[in-house]
């Protein structure tokens, strides 16, 4: 049996975009319809409790450290390059209804780019990493993007633009590097964050936004597919699949 969600990883309302400039949307709480089915607690298929998420960036733009500090509330220091790829599941609990993001990491070396298409393959949200302090990476962002979108179905992914390793910009530096990044992430349809995993400012709000915003579009996606927007339908529907996945009955042997 899995562990219980640990308490601080509960959502229940959902948590605010880092800037309004730069959000997948900014209505004040999840969708009502998601609401209204999670309340039914009729959320459907296991595979919609899932989401696989990718963090791709340059090298040691903060990647492994984005991750390590969410998950192991850990910091490195010093550099250790990310070997291959690595994932971490992080469980969560969304409007009552048990939720996990499995977070993957890579290299974001050359001499790994044959597997990036395993890698990048039904990714349900793209997190790009920059290191605020370098213009450089910020650049080379888009062409991350590009890459990591040829394996994916642009209409489903949500995208998110990171910042890391904010506590090395001074204030003027952080403003323009954000200026920059904000323009970017209305052109690229991304949300913008800024965080450091040093001090761990914004990771939390962030990764439980990420969790919120990829739970929320699973559930629309669900209810989209079903061909309806009517909560009694996807409710009719999730009863006929537990239906069927009940074990047979057993029969009865005796005379
Ligand atoms: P990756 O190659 O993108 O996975 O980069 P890492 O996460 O391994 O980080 C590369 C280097 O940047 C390491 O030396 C980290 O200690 C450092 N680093 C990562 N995040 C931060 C941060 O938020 N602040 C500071 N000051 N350093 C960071
Ligand atoms: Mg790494």
């Amino acid at each position: 049996m899995l562990p219980p969600v640990k308490k601080d990883r509960v959502i229940t309302e959902l948590p605010k975009c880092f800037s309004p400039y730069a959000a997948l949307h900014t209505n004040d709480g999840f969708h009502p319809e998601v609401k209204a089915v999670c309340q039914a607690h009729k959320t459907g298929t296991v595979d919609l409790n899932i989401a696989k998420v990718i963090v791709v960036g340059d090298v040691a733009v903060g990647k492994t450290c984005l991750i390590s500090r969410f998950c192991k509330d850990a910091f490195e220091k010093n550099y250790k390059a990310t070997i291959g790829v690595d994932f971490e599941m992080e469980r969560f609990e969304v409007l009552g209804v048990p939720f996990s993001l499995q977070l993957w990491d890579t290299a974001g070396q050359e001499r790994f780019k044959c597997i990036a298409s395993t890698y990048y393959r039904g990714a349900q949200a793209i997190i790009v990493v920059f290191d605020l302090s370098s213009a450089e990476s910020l650049t080379h962002a888009r062409q991350w993007l590009e890459d990591a979108m040829k394996e994916n179905d642009p209409s489903s992914v949500l995208l998110f633009l990171v910042g890391t390793k904010r506590d090395l910009s001074s204030p003027d530096q952080l403003a323009h590097t954000e200026w920059e990044a904000i323009r970017l992430s209305e052109e690229i349809r991304a949300e913008y964050w800024a965080v450091s995993a040093k001090s761990g400012h914004g990771i939390r709000d962030f990764f439980f936004r990420v969790a919120s915003l990829t739970f929320e579009a699973n559930i629309l996606a669900e209810l989209e597919k079903t061909g309806s927007k009517q909560v009694s339908d996807i409710i009719r529907l999730t009863e006929s699949i537990e239906e069927k996945q009940k074990p047979a009955k057993k029969k009865n042997n005796c005379c």
